[in-house]
């Protein structure tokens, strides 16, 4: 794949960027792609950008925020609150947001000469998100093959990986003090390790210590 180019779904959180990182080990040429869909933080784009500029890939942001028309969310909309209850999809879930991003993505990288889209979506430990499910994204691959007669491939290098998984890539890529310090996954806006009280950070943080813990278990042997 080393010839070849791909178009990574960047937000500038763990996930993508730990994608971003894999993208670069395993192709010659990358560029990102970022969605505005009036996000609590435009300091999520900002992020985004920052971090393309710093390891030098192209990072474009596309308009999305037709999304908030379509479904309102504590994401989006600051007077609803940021909560998640047993057995229900959080307030932050967006109806059929990856099935846009993806398809978006799909429509651009084949304008900019990419049949290769990277994307961070799991099904692991995530709040159970249909539209980041495995059969839903092979599923979409092949309707966007068929779409616009073109042989996409879509990887999700994290589909499978816990958060702690998520780390130990990141860790294995070089990265991981670059995710570390420069990502942003919290809700609060707060890079890095962030407010450490939202659910995100909540999430990223017991991933990371898993991790820690079994780094220094390995060391230790
Ligand atoms: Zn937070």
């Amino acid at each position: 794949m080393k010839q070849e180019k791909a178009v990574v779904v960047f937000s500038g959180g763990q996930d993508s960027t730990t994608c971003l990182f894999w993208t670069l080990k395993h192709f010659g040429e990358v560029e990102t792609l970022t969605f505005d869909y009036g996000q609590r933080h435009k300091l999520e784009i900002e992020c985004a950008a920052r971090i393309a500029r710093e390891l030098g890939v192209k990072n474009t942001v596309l308009d999305m925020s037709l999304l908030n028309q379509l479904a309102p969310n504590a994401l989006t909309r600051g007077d609803i609150e940021i909560e998640e209850k047993e057995g229900e999809l959080p307030s932050t879930f967006v109806e059929g947001r990856n099935l846009l991003f993806l398809s978006f993505a799909g429509v651009y990288a084949k304008v900019a000469g990419s049949r290769h889209l990277v994307t961070g979506v799991c099904e692991t430990d995530f709040s159970g998100y249909p539209d980041c499910r495995d059969a839903f994204v092979k599923s979409l691959n092949v309707t966007l093959n068929l779409s616009m007669d073109y042989p996409f491939v879509i990887h999700t290098p994290l589909m499978w990986l816990n958060k702690a998984e998520t780390w130990k890539l990141s860790d294995e890529l070089g990265a991981f003090d670059f995710v570390r310090t420069k990502t942003l996954t919290c809700y609060n806006g707060i890079v890095g390790d962030g407010c450490g009280e939202c659910p995100a950070c909540k999430l990223r943080s017991a991933g990371l210590q898993n991790y820690l813990l079994e780094r220094e278990g390995a060391d230790a042997r």
